[in-house]
C-alpha cells in the first residue's frame, strides 16, 4: 500500500471545457486513481480551476464583469462538467481561495530567501488609455524579419521567429488598436539555470516515463533562462515582499501560482478532512510522505511546467538548487514520480476551435450521450501516446459494435436468461473444462489489466478487459444454455449461467475504473447492494479563511469494490435487466456533423 498523489492539470476558467480537454488527462487520471484505490492504495486526487492571468482579465473587461465574476461563472460550469463525467477528485478547488494565496506566498517567500528569485529591470508594454500592461500575445505589428503584418508580440506565425514586442514595427494593441508605450519596469525572475544540475540528476533517475516526455524534458535543460514570474497586472496573487505586498499593479504570474495549486489543494483537502497535517503523507520528502508516489497528468503543451518548472520550485523551496538554502516552513517536498503527458485530440481532422465551431463542449455531449460512452471512447481510442482524431462515425461505431454489442450484450443476455429461468443467481454444479477455462481467463484479467493501468497504458488495458468480454460471449454461444430446456438439462443450464454471471461480475470489476456509472448498474443487476463505484459530489463550501464560498468536487471513495474477484452467492435474487448501454442511430453522425462549423 502506498500513498499515491494524482495531480491533474488545472483547467483555465475562461470558458467551458470541450471533450479534447478532458480526453488527454481528465478521464485517464480518473481511471488511474479509481484503479489504484481499488488495488488498496491511498490516493489523493487533486486539481481545480486556474483563474488568474491576463486572458481572464481581458475577457472580463470585454464582458463588463470583474475577473472574479468571470472566474466564478466558469469555475461552476467546469465543476459541473467534471462531475457529470464522474471524475473522482478528492478535492477539485480553485486558485482564488485564500488558502491558495497563502501557500503561493509561502513558496515565493522561501524561494526568495534562498536566492532563487531575483529582481530585474525589463521593458514592458503598456496601454496608454488604461495604464495596464499589454501581454505579448495582445500586441500585434509588422514582423521586423519578414514583413508579415500580423505578427504577434511573442512570435511571427509567418516566418516562425521568436520576437519581443518592442521589436515589432507599428505595434498595436489587439484589444483596442492603440499604440502601446514601452516603459522600464521591475520584475522578479526565477533563476532556472540554478536548477539545471539538480533537475538533470533527478531526470536521470526517472524510470518508466514515456520516452518522448523524458527526451523532451532533458532537451529543455540545455537552454534554461531566468523566467519572469511577476507581471504588471491587478488580477493575481500579491507579491509577499515588503514594498510590494500592497502594490495594486504587480502580481505573481499566473503560471507560477497555478502549478503550486497541486500543493495548496492538498493542504486545503487536509484542512477540510479534520487533520490539517494529513497532506504530508503525500508531500513530505522526510517522514510521513517519504515513500509516497506522485503522478502528474497533463497535455503535452504543459510538460515544461511539470518536468522543469515545478521541480525547480520544489527544489528551491527545499533548499536543493545550486545556491542551497533552508527549506521553508512546510519542510522538504517531494518531486514528481512521473509526468504522464498525453498527446492531442483533434475533431473530424481539425484542431478544436471554439471560434470556428469545431468543438463539442462536455456539457452538450453529456446532454445527448452517456458519460460512459465517452469514457469508453477515450480509453479505447484517446490521445494516449499519439495525436488522435475524434470522429462521430468512430464514436458511434465503437459505442454500437463494442460497448453495446460486446459488453452490453453479454450483460443483457446472461442476466435476462438467469432472471427468467431462475429469478436468482443459479447454483453451479460440477464444472467442465470449458467452465474452468473461462473462469481462469476472467481471474487472470485482474493482473493483466491492473498492471497496464498502473503503467498508464489504458488503451491496452481496456483492450485486455474487452478480450475477457469476448471470451465470455463466445462461451455463451458455444454452450447455448437457451437450448437446455428439459428438466434433466436444468442443472447444466444453471451451471453455465452461474459461470457466465461470475465472469460478468469479474469483467464488471475490471471495467469499473473505465465505466464507473454502468459498473454500478451491472453490480445492482447482479443483486449487489450499496456502493460499487463511488461517485464525486458537488459541495458548496465556505472559504477556510474568510473568502467567498464556492463549489468543490469531492467524495468518499473509501467505499466500493476492491480489485478482486468476488464469488457470487447462489440464490441472490435478480430481476430482468433494462439495457445498460444505448445503441446510437446512424443518423446521429449526420446531425452532429451539421452542428459543426463548415
Ligand atoms: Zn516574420
Amino acid at each position: 500500500m502506498s500513498h499515491v498523489l494524482a495531480a491533474v492539470a488545472w483547467p483555465y476558467a475562461n470558458g467551458p471545457r470541450h471533450i479534447g480537454h478532458v480526453s488527454g488527462f481528465g478521464v485517464p487520471s480518473d481511471v488511474f486513481s479509481r484503479y489504484m484505490r481499488m488495488a488498496g492504495h491511498d490516493v489523493l486526487m487533486v486539481s481545480g480551476t486556474d483563474e488568474h492571468g491576463t486572458p481572464i482579465q481581458v475577457q472580463a473587461d470585454a464582458d463588463g464583469v470583474t475577473p472574479r465574476e468571470l472566474a466564478d461563472r466558469y469555475n461552476r460550469v467546469i465543476v459541473e462538467d467534471l462531475h457529470g463525467l464522474g471524475l473522482s477528485y478528492d478535492l477539485f478547488t480553485r486558485t482564488t481561495t485564500r488558502n491558495h494565496y497563502a501557500v503561493v506566498q509561502e513558496l515565493f517567500g522561501a524561494l526568495h530567501r534562498n536566492g532563487y528569485i531575483v529582481a530585474r529591470t525589463t521593458l514592458g508594454a503598456k496601454s496608454p488609455s488604461t495604464g495596464r500592461t499589454l501581454p505579448d500575445r495582445y500586441i500585434e505589428g509588422t514582423c521586423p524579419i519578414c514583413g508579415y503584418e500580423s505578427a504577434r508580440g511573442d512570435q511571427c506565425d509567418n516566418c516562425g521567429n521568436q520576437l519581443d514586442p518592442e521589436q515589432l514595427i507599428n505595434p498595436r494593441s489587439k484589444i483596442n488598436g492603440e499604440t502601446p508605450e514601452f516603459v522600464e519596469t521591475e520584475h522578479f525572475f526565477l533563476d532556472l539555470p540554478a536548477f539545471a544540475e539538480a533537475i538533470g540528476n533527478w531526470l536521470d533517475q526517472r524510470e518508466n516515463w514515456r520516452p518522448n516526455v523524458l527526451k523532451f524534458s532533458r532537451n529543455l535543460l540545455d537552454d534554461l533562462q531566468p523566467r519572469a514570474i511577476t507581471r504588471d497586472l491587478e488580477w493575481g496573487v500579491p507579491i509577499p515582499l515588503d514594498g510590494w505586498r500592497d502594490r495594486n499593479d504587480k502580481r505573481i504570474y499566473v503560471w507560477f501560482d497555478a502549478v503550486i495549486g497541486y500543493l495548496s489543494a492538498s493542504i486545503e483537502w487536509a484542512r477540510r478532512s479534520g487533520d490539517p497535517e494529513a497532506w504530508r503523507k503525500w508531500w513530505s520528502a522526510d517522514g510521513a510522505g517519504k515513500d509516497s508516489l506522485a503522478y502528474y497528468f497533463m497535455g503535452k503543451d504543459n510538460i515544461v511546467f511539470h518536468s522543469v518548472i515545478w521541480p525547480a520550485l520544489l527544489l528551491g523551496y527545499s533548499g536543493e538548487g545550486d545556491k542551497g538554502g533552508e527549506p521553508g516552513e512546510l519542510g522538504r517536498l517531494n518531486l514528481p514520480t512521473e509526468v504522464v503527458s498525453s498527446e492531442y485530440l483533434t475533431m473530424e481532422g481539425k484542431k478544436f476551435s471554439s471560434s470556428r465551431r469545431v468543438v463539442i463542449y462536455v456539457r452538450d455531449f453529456l446532454e445527448r450521450y452517456d458519460a460512459d460512452a465517452l469514457r469508453y471512447f477515450i480509453a479505447a481510442a484517446g490521445p494516449e501516446s499519439n495525436d488522435t482524431d475524434f470522429t462521430w462515425a468512430e464514436f458511434v461505431r465503437r459505442n454500437n459494435d463494442e460497448l453495446v454489442a460486446g459488453w452490453g450484450n453479454l450483460v443483457n443476455r446472461s442476466i435476462s436468461m438467469a432472471a427468467k429461468n431462475f429469478g436468482a443467481i443459479p447454483e453451479a454444479g460440477e464444472l467442465t473444462a470449458e467452465d474452468e477455462a473461462l473462469l481462469a481467463v476472467a481471474k487472470a484479467g485482474f493482473g493483466t489489466v491492473g498492471e497496464l493501468i498502473a503503467k498508464h497504458r489504458q488503451k491496452a488495458a481496456i483492450g485486455e478487459a474487452m478480450k475477457v468480454v469476448a471470451e465470455a460471449n463466445k462461451y455463451l454461444s458455444e454452450q447455448a444454455p437457451w437450448k437446455l430446456k428439459s428438466e434433466e438439462d436444468k442443472p447444466r443450464q444453471a451451471t453455465i449461467l452461474h459461470v457466465a454471471l461470475q465472469v460478468v461480475s469479474d469483467a464488471n470489476t475490471i471495467l469499473t475504473p473505465f465505466l464507473p456509472h454502468s459498473a454500478q448498474k451491472v453490480f445492482e443487476l447482479l443483486g449487489g447492494e450499496g456502493v460499487h463505484a463511488p461517485m464525486p459530489r458537488i459541495d458548496e463550501v465556505d472559504d477556510l479563511d474568510g473568502g467567498p464560498s464556492y463549489p468543490v468536487l469531492r467524495g468518499d471513495y473509501t467505499v466500493g469494490a476492491r480489485w478482486e474477484s468476488v464469488p457470487l452467492v447462489a440464490g441472490t435474487p435478480m430481476s430482468a435487466p433494462k439495457p445498460v448501454f444505448k445503441k446510437l442511430e446512424p443518423s446521429v453522425i449526420e446531425e452532429e456533423l451539421e452542428r459543426l462549423g463548415s
